[in-house]
């Protein structure tokens, strides 16, 4: 299948500084597609030329396998800043603003989108009664007007509240369900993790590695055990491992073998023969976060 966006050696410079450097991935029709980094790794950079708001000093993008065109345009619905929503003008009015300047989508495309973000029911009421996230839901059926096939959102979470990232979180694959294919910057890795089927991870304006979340996650096994004494179990299994890293908190420890290598009974086996009895062993996924953070770290 063709993919929705493919990008081939992106390059941006503000001036001295070199924001992203040939970047080259594709995103897939359908995903939930995260773009990943820390602070100032050139994420928003990224979005901004996908959506024409900034231009590439080298490289290319095509939409649709086309280059940008005003009606491939139409199909691509981006949030790259909360919009200026009129606090005293309620949901629909306000939409009807936004309607008014983009000209995407008609009257009948209004409420079609607030039932998408389940706020049809509040729609009369006025903006500044919304919820963080209630308002946050809004921003996004304003990209939804037009019925864009993809949505590009620049950290659609940014400054909501554990419920308020829940409520996007759904609506986010909600929209996957329902045919929309989403590209997405964050650094919340755990949202990420959560909702994003495939990622690009970016350091310093460099890809260092893209393809599905479950792929990037999965080149290691991660067996989380436990047992009486943490530290003399450390000692025993790290041996066995590539490494071993203790979580105090958790009280446990995550041991880290080549992908598909954990044998758990052999695991177990080995540290009875050596006195040590378990009381705590399962075979983990990776986080995203430990990956990014090894990903990203010098
Ligand atoms: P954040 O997560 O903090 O939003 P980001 O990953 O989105 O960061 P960008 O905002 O794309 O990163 O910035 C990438 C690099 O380009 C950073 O070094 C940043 O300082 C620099 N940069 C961004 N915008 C400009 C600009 N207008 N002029 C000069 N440098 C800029």
């Amino acid at each position: 299948m063709q993919p929705v966006l493919s990008l081939s050696g992106i390059t941006k410079f503000y001036g001295p500084v070199r924001a992203l450097n040939n970047i080259s991935f594709s995103v897939p029709q359908g995903s939930v597609f995260g773009v990943l980094g820390p602070n100032g790794s050139g994420k928003t950079t990224l979005l901004s030329i996908i959506l024409d708001v900034l231009k590439a000093n080298n490289g290319n993008f095509l939409w649709f396998g086309q280059p940008g065109s005003p009606d491939q345009r139409k199909r691509i619905g981006s949030l790259l800043e909360t919009p200026n929503f009129y606090h005293y003008l309620s949901a629909v009015d306000n939409l009807k603003v936004t309607q008014s300047i983009s000209g995407r989508g008609d009257a009948a495309g209004i409420d079609r989108v607030l039932k998408k973000v389940k706020l049809y029911d509040r729609r009369k009421s006025r903006f500044k009664t919304y919820s963080l996230g209630m308002k946050q839901r809004l921003a996004i059926a304003s990209t939804l007007l037009g019925d864009p096939k993809v949505l590009v959102l620049d950290e659609p979470t940014n400054g909501l509240d554990p419920v308020g990232i829940a409520e996007i979180r759904s609506l986010i694959i909600e929209l996957c369900h329902s045919g929309h294919t989403i590209i997405m910057a964050s650094h919340l890795l755990d949202e990420v993790e959560k909702v994003c089927t495939h990622a690009a991870i970016l350091k310093s304006g460099e890809l260092v590695t893209t393809g599905e979340v479950n792929e990037i996650l999965q080149d290691e096994d991660v067996v989380e055990l436990s047992a009486v004494d943490l530290n003399l179990l450390a000692g025993i299994i790290e041996p066995i491992g590539n490494r071993v890293n203790i979580d105090k908190e958790a009280n446990t420890i995550q041991l880290c073998l080549p992908k598909g290598t954990a044998k758990l009974d052999e695991i177990n086996s080995f540290c009875f023969n050596k006195g040590i009895v378990l009381n705590h062993l399962l075979l983990k996924k990776k986080r995203l976060e430990t990956r990014f953070f090894e990903l990203t770290n010098d």
